[in-house]
């Protein structure tokens, strides 16, 4: 009997992962299933442009995995079993159970509504490829001078208000963050994206805490009602309930708690990589949930799953954090380096150029999805261990 690999969720870590186990393991002696909700490759990083009405580039998973031996599964995960290793799935057809030998987590992140009441009915977010839908279509609806409010201060609130503002400037846009906008950005690009909010027209406000969402408003701490026609939760993130749920060992905010392999603490034959793993950065600091997290933690799982499996011997991952990547529009951006403690450095690229390398660079990791081995021949590894728990890997 084949050992059998079920990767949860095909996003940046979920489907690049897949790919590269596909590609280095023999299909003789491992069997791949990959279940995921969505048909396509969602480029999550630009949900926002597709909320503000433009198209993105369609990216079918069927086509994602061609050439592989992978088994795509479009299902709902509803519950993992790690004790029995099994996950329920449910799909236009009712409920299946999948049995695994190995589980890769990497279900990915939704919005952190941070317990707000009405933010689940009546606010909409760009974090997913359905809600981004919803807004669009909201924003079709609105008349000129309709009022939209993104509720946040940091990277999505920022990307999500430019990119709306200039794709609708017949909208009124505006933003509300309990901080300061940007705060942790360095002068210069602080200064930049002020200056970006200003030519777009939004309205900043800073030091308000949004407390409740209705249908047509958000009330602030101090009674503030800021009338919205449609009002944008790009508050944070926060990881789905599932690991959590299924006794899998997780943080307080339900991230999986792993070894330096992704491996999980509590279950060695799970593996976690992306926004649903919580890794400490080689700076000491909780990595935060981002594509430039989901990058690291993929190679390290998918590396000590290839050592678990094999035997062969991995090198260990480096979780460096080099800054933040923000775009403001099409053709306007920042490009952020952080020092050692996550500090923004004083200087920062802007403006067009850094909005031309952040769109290469979403394009290559999406390029790079479906050619994880970047056109170098592929392994054939033959499986040679078959209790992962027992044999640790080097690093
Ligand atoms: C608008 C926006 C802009 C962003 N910009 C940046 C940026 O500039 N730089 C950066 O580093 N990060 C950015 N991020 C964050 C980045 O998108 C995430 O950190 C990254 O996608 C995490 O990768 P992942 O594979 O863990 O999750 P995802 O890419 O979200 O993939 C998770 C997958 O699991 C599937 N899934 C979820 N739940 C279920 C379920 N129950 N059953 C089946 N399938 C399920 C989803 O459909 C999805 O395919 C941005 C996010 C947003 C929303």
């Amino acid at each position: 009997m084949k050992h059998r690999i079920v990767v949860l969720g095909a996003g940046y870590a979920g489907a690049f992962s897949a790919t590269f186990l596909a590609r280095q393991l023999h299909s003789d002696d491992f069997e791949i299933t990959v279940v995921n909700a969505e048909p396509d490759f969602i480029e999550r990083l630009r949900l926002h442009q597709l909320a503000a009405g433009q198209e993105l580039r369609h990216r079918p998973l069927a086509e994602v995995f061609a050439g592989t031996d992978i088994r795509l599964r479009l299902a709902r995960v509803t519950d993992l079993d790690p004790e029995h290793r099994t996950v329920t799935v449910a799909d236009g057809n009712g409920v299946d159970r999948l049995e695994y030998d190995t589980l890769l987590y990497a279900l990915g992140s939704t919005i952190a509504d941070h317990g707000v009441p009405g933010v689940d009915e009546h606010a909409y977010h760009v974090a997913a490829r359905p809600a981004a839908l919803r807004l669009r279509a909201r924003l079709d609806e609105l008349d000129e001078g309709g009022k939209v409010l993104v509720v946040g201060g940091n990277l999505t609130a920022i990307e999500a208000a430019t990119e709306l503002a200039e794709s609708r400037p017949g909208l009124r846009v505006s933003l509300v963050t309990r901080g300061e906008l940007g705060g942790w950005l360095g002068a210069k690009a602080h200064r930049h994206m002020r200056r970006a909010f200003d030519r777009f027209g939004i309205t900043v406000h800073e030091h308000s805490a949004i407390v409740r969402v209705e249908e047509a408003a958000a009330i602030a701490a101090d009674g503030t009602v800021f009338g919205s026609d449609a009002t944008v939760w790009a508050a944070g993130f926060a990881v789905h309930s599932i690991a959590a749920a299924s006794g899998l060992a997780v943080e307080p905010n339900g991230q999986i708690t792993v070894d330096r392999q992704m491996r999980s603490v509590s279950h060695p034959n799970v593996y976690a990589a992306g926004d649903s793993v919580f890794v400490i950065g080689d700076n000491g600091l909780p990595y935060p949930m981002s594509c430039a997290s989901a990058g690291p933690t993929s190679k390290a799982a998918t590396a000590a799953i290839i050592g678990d499996l094999t035997g062969r011997k991995v090198a260990p991952t480096t979780f460096s954090y080099i800054g933040n990547h923000i775009s403001l529009g099409r053709n306007d951006g920042l490009f952020q380096l952080v020092d050692g403690d996550a500090r923004a450095k004083p200087g920062a690229l802007r403006g067009w150029a850094a909005a031309r390398i952040k769109s290469a660079i979403i394009n290559t990791a999406a390029w790079a999805i479906s050619r994880p081995t970047f056109g170098k021949p592929s392994h054939q590894y033959r499986l040679a261990i078959r209790e992962p728990s027992t044999h640790p890997v080097a690093g």
